[in-house]
């Protein structure tokens, strides 16, 4: 595919950045509760640590939203991320407990959506594992099971069961949450943020932390502020300080591509009922979904790990990634192979080692958390509410629990180099090449050989 007329752009394809920037922090100022990061999770603890009667300040380097918060998948996720079977597998203790807190995230950022009439397109039609092969039908199976075994909620069935193309055999729908624009989500975020008596600092990168006495003292390049308590609400950006737990999180550069308008009559032809969004069962997923602009939405499938930081600030998506996303995209998908792509974004994610979300103090000043592995959407803003209820009368809800941390120690990152990530990769695109061989034999296949098998 000739990707000479796709845009490439360094923020996101879903919405424009806002004309309305809040001025930058310029002076000395103190409060009781200092935010750093306005993703969905930044805000959401901010505006609930105001609805809590703090006097809350939140900073932000260049605009609420400006992170994955507004570039991601749009799928607010009913399970945990990763892989079921090896999460139970290493912490059969947790597992109960973290079902039931992605089940109560997709909840709250549904509760989110109504209470603040926030117009993101907000479909609630459940996200599905879904199967490209016999084998990985296999691993949605049993995830299924592992999902059920803790508590969870999913619909195993086929393609037609499910209403999602043919292009997949099968899967299994979670039973919460859905797709949204999350361009739209973030603004309407940031607009009942703006519409509290917390303090908004755009334009405000904080270059130092520091704790200092009972509280901390946070440096921007033309101001400061002293703080009670501060929540770093950074995600894949916190490594930049040295306050920040060592080996806490790996930044990722994950990316989405999106079609031109495709006929609402080959869509359907697709068999694409439910208009669920689809993630394949690779190690690496790929995801797929529909807009409201009847437009393809996919992306994912490589991971390209951060190295040092700053992280880079106008990154554009690798066009060989892009070009690998379209192949992928239109073996999927043959009866479009004509669509063409037409923009293409990325984002950094954090990545924990354990692959679970987690959150934690440093002392009683600092709190931190990273809800990540491509289901924070609905995690972030979730958990992030829940530190703020912590920090207004410390009260421990049990979802927080389940995820906080004694002791900030986390154990090295295994295949996140630059060779892990590649045999990841590898491993994927081998199973695809032996599922491509089977179909192919299927189909050249005399018929009296399938019947009689
Ligand atoms: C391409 C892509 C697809 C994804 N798909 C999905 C999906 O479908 N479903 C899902 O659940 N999750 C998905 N995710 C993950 C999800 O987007 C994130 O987990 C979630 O948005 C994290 O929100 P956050 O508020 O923690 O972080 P962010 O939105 O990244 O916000 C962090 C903020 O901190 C600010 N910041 C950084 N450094 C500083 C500093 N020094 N000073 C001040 N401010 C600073 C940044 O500017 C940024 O605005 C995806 C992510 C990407 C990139």
């Amino acid at each position: 595919m000739n990707l000479d007329n796709v845009e490439l752009t360094s923020f996101s394809g879903w919405i424009d950045r806002p004309t309305d920037l809040q001025p930058a922090l310029t002076e000395s100022i103190t409060c009781d509760v200092a935010v750093i990061g306005g993703g969905v999770g930044g805000m959401a603890t901010a505006k609930r640590l105001a609805e809590r009667g703090q006097d809350v300040v939140l900073l932000e380097a260049e605009f609420c939203g400006y992170g994955s918060s507004s570039r991601n998948g749009g799928q607010i996720a009913g399970a945990p991320g990763g892989d079921l079977r090896m999460l139970k597998l290493f912490y059969p203790k947790q597992m109960k407990g973290m079902v039931k807190l992605a089940d109560h995230a997709a909840e709250f950022a549904e509760a989110l959506i109504d209470e603040n009439a926030i117009d993101c397109d907000y479909e609630r039609n459940g996200m599905v594992f879904g199967a490209i092969s016999p084998i990985q039908m296999m691993r949605v199976k049993s995830c299924a099971k592992v999902l059920k075994a803790a508590g969870g909620r999913g619909q195993v069935g086929t393609a037609e069961d499910l209403g999602i193309p043919r292009a997949f055999i099968g899967g299994m729908r979670e039973g919460v949450g859905g797709m949204l624009n999350p361009g739209k989500l973030s603004r309407g975020i940031r607009k009942a943020l703006l519409a509290t008596s917390v303090k908004v600092y755009e334009q405000t990168k904080v270059t130092d932390v520091r704790r200092d006495g009972g509280g901390v003292v946070i440096t921007s390049s033309c101001g400061q502020v002293h703080a009670n308590k501060v929540v770093l609400s950074t995600n894949a950006y916190s490594g930049e300080w040295q306050i920040t737990p060592k080996r806490l999180s790996v930044p990722a550069w994950i990316i989405e591509v999106e079609t031109e308008p495709i006929d609402p009559a080959r869509i359907a032809a697709l068999g694409w009922t439910s208009r669920s969004g689809v993630v394949t069962q690779h190690q690496i997923m790929e995801n797929y979904r529909l807009t409201e602009r009847g437009t393809m939405i996919f992306g994912v499938r490589r991971l390209e790990r951060g190295t040092s930081y700053p992280l880079p600030k106008d990154k554009k998506p690798d066009p060989g990634l892009v070009q690998e996303l379209a192949d992928a995209f239109h073996t999927r998908f043959p009866s479009l192979a004509d669509v063409k792509v037409a923009r293409a974004w990325g984002g950094w994610i954090a990545i924990t080692s354990s692959w679970i979300s987690l959150a934690g103090a440093l002392g009683d000043s600092v709190y931190y958390s990273i809800c990540c592995n491509g289901h924070g959407l609905a995690q972030a803003p979730y958990v992030g509410s829940l530190i703020a209820d912590y920090i207004a009368d410390g009260t421990m809800h049990e979802d927080l629990e389940c995820i906080w941390l004694a002791k900030p120690k986390f154990p090295p990152f295994m295949m996140m180099g630059r060779v892990g990530l590649r045999t990841i990769w590898a491993v994927d695109r081998f199973g695809d090449l032996v599922n491509g061989s089977r179909r192919r034999a299927r189909r050249a296949a005399p018929a009296y050989v399938g019947s009689a098998s």
